[in-house]
């Protein structure tokens, strides 16, 4: 606002935001990839941002020009101050493709789900692991969990084992290597290999959401099917709040 004697700036920080969407009337499944930043239950797909391969070729040249001077040389400073500047770049970058996706996500979906993927269990593949970084997934599923409790949408993180390999059709077992791109099952269904698994994960999460409601009946069942059930879907959930 203008007044005579200046101008005044109003800042509103709210650290525990709810804003009220109408539901969307939509449930989305993420399948994490190496090519692509995600494959989603219906197909769709969002690239990688280029931004993080090109960043990462800009800090190994900065760091290697800092390493390349005399060690408590004003030229080690300075590099190492250019240094500095593009890693702040890049992670503002990092952070607003992963605020802004997540965002999207969320206000479009009513309950999204994505694979509990650990950055540390991926280390052993070290190729995956940088991937996984370069797209920013964690950061990303942050994002999605924050946004998920502003817009009390439902964010669930499923297991990751066998997303890929089952039909999402019929549920049988179809094994195949990282290089096979395409599901093709018995049962007929033919699906791009990411598609299938974020369908997958999508049902995966959709049971889980569905248990949430009937945990206490299902303890007071002594069948022990439905307890089985539940202890089946031994997941880290994360509904609304
Ligand atoms: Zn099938």
């Amino acid at each position: 606002m203008k007044r005579a004697d200046g101008v005044y700036v109003q800042f509103c920080v709210q650290v525990d935001r709810t804003e009220t969407i109408a539901p969307s009337g939509t449930a989305v499944g993420l399948d994490v990839g190496l090519k692509e930043f995600y494959t989603d239950s219906k197909g769709a797909r969002v690239e990688n941002p280029r931004f993080l391969r090109k960043g990462e070729r800009v800090l190994k040249r900065s760091q290697r020009r800092v390493s390349r001077k005399v060690k408590g040389s004003r030229n080690r400073r300075k590099a190492r101050v250019i240094l500095g500047k593009r890693h702040l770049k890049i992670s503002r970058q990092r952070k607003d493709h992963a605020v802004k996706l997540a965002r999207s996500v969320i206000r479009s979906n009513d309950l999204v789900a994505y694979e509990d993927l650990r950055i540390k269990n991926l280390v052993k593949n070290q190729g995956l692991a940088k991937s996984i970084n370069d797209a920013s997934w964690y950061q990303f599923r942050v994002w999605l969990e924050y946004f998920g409790k502003v817009f009390s949408k439902i964010t669930i993180a499923v297991p990751p084992h066998y997303t890929s390999q089952e039909c999402s059709s019929c549920g049988v077992m179809v094994k195949k290597s990282l290089s096979v791109r395409t599901h093709i099952c018995q049962c007929g269904c033919e699906l791009d290999r990411d598609h299938n698994a974020a369908r997958n994960i999508l049902s995966r999460g959709l049971g889980t959401a569905g248990h949430v409601g009937t945990f206490m009946l299902d303890m007071s069942n002594t069948s022990g099917e439905s307890t089985a059930t539940w202890a089946g879907a031994n997941l880290s959930l994360q509904v609304g709040s």
